[in-house]
């Protein structure tokens, strides 16, 4: 069966199309700046010369058209018609407490995700774009949604719920709900299933650390807690957001510097973090080249994001009464030998030992990077969110025809 997988933006689309018989990737790519001026389209064909357009698309359904016009093309095309495409899989960043899992897109699913477009603004209602895109393009294959929140479902009242008045959770669902739900959820597994363990017996710590960042635990291959709150705000510092700060904050800063609720939105999403703290950029790989270069505000940004993570490590393996697995993932989480070395320098309380030759190799594949006295097993696993959307759809659409 081929799937493709959509992950829509307000004037951005990304798209991988998949063979789910040997889960490979025929072609992935993105389109840009949609209903701009001029749209940029990226494509890469398996095995062919990437294509760059440029062209005019205002809306999502022209650009799943024109999307769908490379796949199928003869000069950068891998399938020989749209028919062979018998499925698609669609992010979506909330599910709110509608959805624990995935779900095939009928009018009920759809009337849920518009309900939520309050607690997604930015989120949600560009996914319905590319749902609703996607149906136009391809009316008669079954769609299917996953959501970035749904791993967090299982979370229990105590870890989910704000200790504020309780009739804002029942009017107006204010909880936490968590994100990268995806990620966690592959990690935790794939970490399994390295160490060859069943799930159902471990206690794993996942930091999600790229652009957004977050940290879950999760305990018997269930979320019991997650960083990032009822938006992605909370939780770790990252890029361009705060993370965790004194919630009364907010309110002062607004009333001294005179701030709409826009403004101080916009403040703490995309102008604080390690940009505000460096002062020169949100990515981590000009931090470390900053602060290796004797940047004192470069050396801040670093040395607060790995004490923050190093805090939510710590209450998270409080949270479980203790921890058996710790797994790095994302770009950050990934890529930063520098970050998962300091972070595991001071965790020798929780058995931490981490093999600094082992920390430093790079590659794709998961691999244990802790020494063989670690009393805890530390991981780095490459996350694939796109792989677990094609995986639901595949396991949804196949139920479907049984
Ligand atoms: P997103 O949240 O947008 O999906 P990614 O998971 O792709 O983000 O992570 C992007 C971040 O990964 C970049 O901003 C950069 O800070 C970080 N990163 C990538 N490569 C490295 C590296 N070699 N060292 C440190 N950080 C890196």
């Amino acid at each position: 069966m081929k799937i493709l997988v959509i992950n829509a933006g307000s004037s951005s689309l990304k798209y991988q199309l998949y063979d789910m018989t040997d889960e490979s990737v025929l072609a992935k790519g993105l389109v840009e700046r949609i209903g701009m001026d001029s749209s940029i389209v990226t494509h890469k064909p398996a095995g062919r010369a990437d294509v760059t357009e440029v062209s005019e698309i205002l809306e999502h359904t022209t650009a799943i058209r024109k999307v769908l016009g490379l796949l199928t093309s003869p000069e950068h095309g891998v399938i020989g018609s749209v028919d062979e495409i018998e499925a698609v899989g669609h992010r979506v960043v909330h599910g709110g407490e509608y959805f624990g899992e995935s779900a095939v897109v009928d009018s009920d699913v759809k009337s849920k995700i518009r309900q939520l477009f309050d607690l997604a603004p930015l989120h949600n209602p560009a996914s319905m774009m590319g749902i609703k895109a996607a149906e136009a393009n391809m009316p008669n294959i079954p769609q299917v949604v996953v959501f970035d929140t749904a791993f967090h479902q299982s979370m229990p009242e105590h870890a989910y719920l704000y200790a504020i008045p309780r009739v804002l959770y029942k009017k107006h669902k204010v909880r936490r709900y968590g994100a990268h739900g995806t990620s966690h959820d592959y990690v935790s597994q794939a970490a399994a299933e390295f160490l060859g363990r069943p799930i159902e017996d471990l206690k794993i710590i996942t930091c999600h650390i790229g652009n957004g960042a977050s940290i879950t635990a999760v305990k018997n291959g269930r979320s019991i807690d997650t960083s990032m709150g009822m938006t992605p705000l909370e939780g770790l510092m990252m890029g361009t957001r705060s993370g965790d700060l004194d919630p009364a904050i907010v309110p002062f800063v607004m009333n001294k510097e005179e701030l709409t609720v826009n403004e101080v939105n916009s403040m703490l999403n995309k102008h604080s973090g390690l940009l505000a703290i460096s002062g020169i950029s949100s990515d981590m790989r000009e931090i470390t080249e900053g602060m290796q270069n004797g940047d004192a505000n470069s050396k801040l940004a670093f040395d607060m994001y790995e004490y923050r993570l190093r805090k939510y490590i710590g209450s998270y393996a409080a949270v479980m009464n203790g921890v058996d697995t710790i797994v790095f993932t994302a770009g950050v989480g990934e890529n930063s030998v520098v970050l998962r070395e300091k972070v595991c320098e001071n965790l020798t309380y929780l058995g931490v030992e981490l093999d600094k030759e082992l920390n430093a190799i790079r590659s794709g594949e998961p691999r244990r990077i802790s020494s063989a006295n670690s009393k805890v097993e530390v991981l780095v696993v490459p996350t694939n969110e796109e792989l677990v959307i094609a995986r639901d759809t595949n396991r949804l659409v196949q139920g479907l025809k049984s």
